[in-house]
């Protein structure tokens, strides 16, 4: 029998933005300041050409940037630690300045990798997988970075390709645990191209599944590199359409991140290679807030959600709660829930259905947040975010309201609406649930649910 496949990794954060595994690939922009680059794309000590490459990467499509100064191609030329630093810093800095995205330090030197964490680096991309210099693992430790230990097979005996990027990176794994970094921090980097035979390399493409049951996201950087010219025959400069395939290939096989030079042609691959492997086409999430304050509460609720039937269907309920009413506290409280809802309506059509809805169920034009019979409001459609006049979508006044967030964390505690910054869960626990009261579970809204609260 074929065993389970191993779990995605826990979403997790990296340099405070969140990271679902499994639902994406993310892409790493390749920042290199050296003279030396294999990838024909050192940019020198230009800082100001170094910030435009990293901010015109993240318009494109990069998650995050990664920054070296020293070339690691096969016989590169050792760059002193002062021409790393005064290379990578300024760099870092200025990025930090201007965009969130979580920027990482490609180094091996404790001392410049320090320093650029100061400067605003959150990723330490360590191609001696926290097997050189020790201090880089601790300086990674002490602020609190995540770190890519890459297995780099240079220099080491060889007995089974998979085997031995297990072993280092295992090895890898025991430093980061010694110092402190919890696994959660950790991201894998079987070393595409560092200290392996061609075939070698493309060998561990075609096994890199098997290294998900380490447990961790997995990193592969294969852009440009001479395994894709071996194969191919083609220069460092002709070796697009090859890192491509291998983009492709490393996403059917398990991988979470890939490093590459060619942001918007790789953001193009990523994404359908995305759509084969994870899926495409599926559902969005749509979320809908009800609400009343007038008459028979649960009365009004039931008879909406049957008036939304059938373009729109419900296919789950929150449990209802009850809260007192906020703006205009003249008024009897008010009853809340919310409805996950499935529909092949657009959102304008939504909203006109479900302003219909509130009319059929007997709702009176008066003031805002004043009584109302029923009131049905659009809390989410799938990753839409729209602000114009008649529609704002994730609704502008979740993030506030105790008794809207509530429900939608019984239906999707764990989502992040676009355009925030945490889960549902997270904003909730930030704003409490003073003055909500649990009257009924997620039965008050099937047809044979109790007709009382
Ligand atoms: P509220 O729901 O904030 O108490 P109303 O129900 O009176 O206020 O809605 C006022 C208007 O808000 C609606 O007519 C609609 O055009 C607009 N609106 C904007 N975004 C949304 C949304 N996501 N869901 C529902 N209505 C919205
Ligand atoms: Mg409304």
């Amino acid at each position: 029998m074929a065993s389970p496949p191993p779990p995605v990794p826990a979403p997790g954060l990296i340099g405070g933005r969140r990271f679902e595994w499994g639902r994406r690939t993310f892409l790493m922009g390749v920042i290199n300041c050296t003279e030396d680059s294999f990838s024909g794309d050192g940019l020198r000590a230009d800082a100001d050409a170094a910030v435009r490459q990293g901010l015109r990467m993240l318009a494109e499509g990069a998650h995050l940037l990664d920054v070296g100064a020293e070339s690691t191609r096969p016989g590169f030329k050792p760059v002193p630690a002062e021409v790393e630093l005064a290379r990578v810093v300024p760099v870092i800095e200025r990025l930090a300045r201007e965009t969130d995205a979580p920027l990482s330090i490609d180094s091996t030197k404790a001392e410049v990798v320090r320093a650029a964490l100061d400067a605003g680096a959150t990723v330490v991309n360590d191609v001696s997988g926290l097997r050189g210099e020790p201090g880089v693992a601790a300086a990674a430790a002490a602020a609190g970075a995540t770190v890519v230990i890459m297995h780099n097979q240079r220099n080491r005996p060889f007995h089974d390709v998979v085997a031995d990027i297990r072993d280092g990176l295992r090895a890898g794994c025991a430093v980061a645990e010694a110092v402190g970094i919890p696994p959660e921090r950790l991201i894998l980097d079987p070393g595409f191209g560092f200290g392996w035979r061609p075939e070698q390399s493309i060998e561990m493409l075609r096994r890199l599944a098997e290294l998900r049951d380490l447990g961790r996201p997995l990193l592969v950087g294969t852009s440009r590199k001479s395994a894709i010219g071996a194969v191919l025959g083609l220069p460092v400069e002709e070796r697009l359409l090859g890192t491509a395939a291998t983009v492709a290939t490393a996403i059917a096989n398990g991988a979470d991140i890939v490093r590459v030079h060619d942001v918007p042609e790789m953001a193009q691959v990523a994404r359908m290679s995305d759509a084969v492997v994870r899926g495409w086409g599926s559902p969005p999430t749509i979320v809908l807030g009800v609400g009343g304050n007038l008459g028979d509460r649960l009365a009004h609720l039931r008879r909406g959600l049957a008036l939304l039937a059938p373009e729109v269907t419900v296919a789950a309920a929150s449990a209802l709660y009850e809260s007192a009413p906020l703006g205009v506290t003249d008024q009897p409280p008010f009853l809340n829930a919310a409805l996950r809802v499935e529909t092949r309506l657009t959102p304008p059509e939504l909203l006109a259905k479900c302003k219909a809805v509130e009319e059929a169920a007997g709702r009176t034009p008066g003031p805002r947040w004043g009584p109302r019979v029923l009131d049905l409001d659009i809390l989410l459609y799938g990753d839409l975010r729209l602000d114009d006049e008649a529609l704002t979508v994730p609704h502008p006044r979740i993030a506030e309201r105790g008794f809207v967030l509530r429900p939608l964390a019984d239906l999707v505690p764990e989502i992040v609406p676009p355009g925030w910054e945490r889960t549902v869960a997270a904003a909730l626990a930030a704003v409490g649930e003073e003055g909500l009261a649990r009257v009924a579970g997620p039965g008050w809204a099937s047809p044979a649910g109790p007709t009382r609260a």
